[in-house]
């Protein structure tokens, strides 16, 4: 067993976004100093760093000397090269693990990773062809959702195809190693988040419930007000995953429940998530203090949620009210501060695109459906006036 890492050491963290400013505040908060590399400065993790390094995730050189300098690094962004997290490990421990990645961040591999295990999945086979496509449409049916492999989040790069004419139409447009996946008619979409420590222990959170628009996460429920065997489940589906994946970090496992109760997994974010932000205030000790903890190879935190709560993602497009706006405009926060029990955290992103998360909001209640109401009054209050 290696020796845990303490407070008070360097903890580098490969990517700039919101997760990384989260995890970056964790670390600060007990007492770690976080170190950031992200291809752009200011990155919302850099400005609460103590030290930002710009360069790409491909520079080696630069990744190496980054690693050299902390204690332990580890990921906000799975997107990251493989290479890089190999290079990182020959300088320092990094967790979770460049195989870990390698699985995750490409769509046909983790499908394919699932199937061979065991764990369930919709039905899925891998098309780069017409011939292929064709032989996919007889074998799995319409409609179908075609996927890239690579690079995908919040929907990007995939497209639902119902007839076999949509379908010769998204090969063309997609192009490369494609995913042809059963279109699941589900009831709702889940997630658990979970963390796993270097001694092997695991904690679990939710499952909780996620709602979409336009694919990208809006509102998350916590708990998700399933029934007791069906929490189980989930939360065993979880275990399996990240026991067999060997995750040392914390790992978010997003599925699908059907309309025949059945629970299939949709992917696999090996990092904190966007569904668990609510851990911050509910929790006793959040999916970033878990993700540290792990990294540090400490104990796990106490997983327990405190109250029911919902979180609603706040996107760039409050800041254009009106499509006649040339220029952003800000959203009324006092209106959202006034409401009692409204937490509300920004990334410092400077530029309020459409679609792009620029923050969230939690709030607890005594029910999560209660929560998730007031949570999305007090962002539709953001525009009045
Ligand atoms: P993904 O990028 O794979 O997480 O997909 C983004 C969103 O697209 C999911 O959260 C679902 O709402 C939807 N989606 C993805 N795959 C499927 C599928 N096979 N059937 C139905 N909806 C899907």
């Amino acid at each position: 067993m290696t020796r845990p890492i303490l407070p008070g050491s360097s903890i580098g963290i490969l990517g700039g976004g919101q997760l990384g400013r989260m995890l970056a505040l964790a670390a600060r908060t007990m007492g770690y100093s976080p170190h950031v590399l992200c291809p752009e400065g200011r990155s919302p993790a850099g400005q609460v760093a103590d030290r930002e390094v710009v360069a790409a995730y491909d520079d080696l050189d630069a990744v190496r000397r980054f690693a050299a300098d902390v204690a332990a690094v580890t990921f906000e962004f799975e997107n990251v090269p493989a290479a890089a997290a190999l290079a990182a490990a020959a300088c320092c421990p990094v967790h979770p693990s460049a195989e870990v990645l390698e699985v995750c961040q490409h769509r046909l591999r983790e499908k394919r990773w699932l199937a061979a295990r065991g764990l369930p999945t919709a039905d899925f086979r891998s098309v780069r062809t017409p011939e292929e496509l064709r032989a996919a449409i007889d074998a799995v049916g319409l409609p179908a959702v075609l996927k890239t492999s690579g690079f995908g989040y919040d929907g990007k790069g995939q497209r639902r195809v119902t007839t076999r004419g949509e379908a010769k139409a998204a090969l063309a447009d997609l192009g490369g190693e494609l995913i042809f996946e059963r279109f699941v008619d589900f009831t709702a979409e889940l997630s658990v988040v979970a963390a796993r420590s270097t001694a092997g222990d695991l904690v679990t959170y939710g499952p909780v419930e996620n709602r979409h628009q336009h694919h990208i996460l809006d509102l998350t429920l916590a708990p998700a007000g399933l029934p007791p065997s069906l929490s189980a489940r989930a939360q065993e589906l979880a275990r399996a995953v990240l026991e067999a994946l060997d995750v040392v970090g914390v790992l978010c496992v997003e599925l699908f429940l059907t309309r025949q109760g059945d629970l299939l997994v949709n992917e696999l974010a090996p990092r904190p998530h966007n569904s668990g932000h609510y851990t911050i205030e509910a929790c006793e000790a959040s999916q970033f203090e878990q993700q540290l903890r792990a990294v540090c190879g400490l104990p796990l935190g106490d997983a327990t949620q405190r109250a029911p709560a919902a979180m609603a993602n706040l996107l760039g497009d409050l800041w254009w009210p009106d499509p006649a706006l040339t220029t952003p405009r800000e959203p009324r926060w006092p209106r959202l501060l006034g409401r009692p029990g409204v937490h509300l955290h920004l990334y410092g992103k400077r530029d309020p695109r459409p679609g792009r998360k620029m923050g969230h909001l939690t709030v607890l209640a005594a029910d999560a459906e209660t929560a998730g109401l007031a949570a999305v009054a007090a962002r539709t209050a953001l525009l009045e006036g």
